[in-house]
């Protein structure tokens, strides 16, 4: 992974690692004021929020935020419909400010757009969408510049507001995680889907051809959800996903590792044993043969059960599969599988981590003595926030890879929805006002 991230900042085209430019070259330092809104579009739900920033004084004087769920039919229908429906939500939102809120006058409210898609950025603030990810699928956005998409249907809801800054989720979480931290150097997304983004040094990426930045730095989204590789074993159930899937032979990484995907490899897998051991009895419950109906929480759930006759996670296999009776020999063999599959992906999350910490030297103790820097990974996503088991593993498994005296200078901190309100601070520190 640490060669594909270097292709990628080089710029080969065959790079897995797209290793995109974020226009983001300083972190916000905690002097950002005023009121700034925020919309995180990620895979499954979308977030509008705004805060009030005090400066280095009061930080965060108030937040408020509305998570809304994305209609499936919105995720593949039309380019319009979608940012129509997020203008909308928007505008409702902007509607019920309250007087703790504070625009000075005659100035345009302004926000951070989190956009969770490959993006092409061409400045801080806009951008040309590469393609969809995460069970999104919509004609016509990819090649098209986001920002402008969602200005002009904030203008057609008569929503008076400009978007100062397109910001990836990793970015985001990285922007927010440095607010609350000083030491986080790299964000990580386990959620739907998964991606990372981290501070490079400017000079370490010669794709880059426009002027150095003066912090000498600049934030790299990795898009490492794209990887794969010969020394990336896929299983039988991975390629017949894959095969099957919105895109395939795209986000191979992702599809090994995100909450999106992790239900429905345990699905494949009972689905198998269903068919070739009667793992269930003589007939194959008929809806273990929908793709898709095990949810990862519902994998996680039934992971979790850890009661003597794993009730949780019969009631689950009733509910979710519709057999009524299944014997404790059955849930147990369930439960393994749950755990074999959340445990590769844990381990190969890590990896990934580890690689970024290998990328920039976080990895190990100098060599030429003196202690390691303390070094926060900032990680966010449903996944990693709900999934216990597979949290631990992650963690358990990073201090593995850095062995123990790096990994006391290493700190994983769940940045919970850092996102959204970095990207609020990064449309502060890049308003139009200043
Ligand atoms: P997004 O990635 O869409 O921005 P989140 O970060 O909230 O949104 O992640 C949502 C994803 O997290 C869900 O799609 C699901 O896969 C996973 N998730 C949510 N809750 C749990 C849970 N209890 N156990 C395991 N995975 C969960
Ligand atoms: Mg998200």
């Amino acid at each position: 992974m640490v060669a594909e991230m270097e292709r990628g900042l080089r710029g080969d085209i065959h790079a897995q690692l797209k290793m995109l430019i974020s226009y983001v070259d300083s972190l916000p330092t905690g002097d950002e004021h005023g009121l700034f809104y925020a919309l995180d579009l990620g895979g499954t739900n979308f977030r509008v929020l705004r805060v009030q920033l005090g400066g280095k004084e009061k930080r965060v004087v108030k937040q408020q935020y509305e998570e809304v769920s994305i209609p499936p039919h919105l995720m593949v229908g039309t380019s319009m419909e979608l940012f129509d429906f997020i203008a909308a939500a928007l505008a409702k939102f902007v509607g019920t400010e309250g007087e703790d809120f504070q625009l000075p006058e005659g100035r345009q409210r302004e926000l951070g757009f989190t956009f969770s898609f490959p993006v092409n950025q061409t400045s801080i603030s806009s951008g040309t969408l590469i393609k969809w990810t995460k069970g999104f699928s919509i004609n016509g956005t990819v090649g098209e510049d986001v920002v402008s998409e969602l200005s002009r249907a904030m203008e057609r809801q008569g929503l008076d507001m400009k978007a100062t800054a397109l910001v990836n989720d990793t970015v985001g979480t990285l922007a927010g995680g440095r607010y609350m931290d000083t030491d986080v150097v790299a964000a990580v997304i386990l959620g739907t889907g998964t991606n990372a983004a981290y501070v490079e040094h400017a000079n370490a990426i010669p794709k880059w051809t426009g002027l150095l930045p003066k912090s000498g730095k600049m934030v790299i989204n990795t898009e490492w959800g794209s990887f794969k590789s010969n020394k990336l074993p896929l299983s039988e159930y991975d390629k017949a996903m894959d095969f099957e899937s919105l895109n395939p032979g795209e986000q191979i990484y992702e599809k090994m590792i995100s909450g999106m995907y992790l239900g429905e490899i345990v699905r494949r897998i009972l689905l198998k044993l269903a068919h070739e051991a009667s793992l269930f009895g003589d007939v194959v419950p008929p809806k273990l043969e929908l793709p898709f109906i095990l949810r990862t929480p519902d994998m996680s759930a039934m992971h979790h059960d850890s009661s003597h006759d794993l009730k949780t996670l019969g009631a689950k296999l009733k509910d979710i599969v519709g057999v009524a009776d299944t014997s404790l020999e059955v849930r147990y063999i369930t439960r393994h599988i749950c755990d074999l599959v959340a445990e590769r992906a844990a381990r190969l999350a890590a990896a990934g981590v580890y690689s970024i910490l290998k990328k920039i030297g976080r990895d190990k103790v100098p060599s030429g003595g003196g202690k390691m820097p303390r070094t926060v990974v900032a990680l966010d996503g449903g996944l990693y926030e709900h999934y216990k088991k597979f949290s631990s593993c992650v963690e358990a498994t990073l201090t593995d890879l850095l062995g123990e005296e790096a990994s006391s200078s290493v700190v994983a901190k769940l940045a919970n929805d850092g996102s959204g309100i970095g990207a609020a601070l990064l449309a502060a520190s890049h308003s139009q006002y200043q």
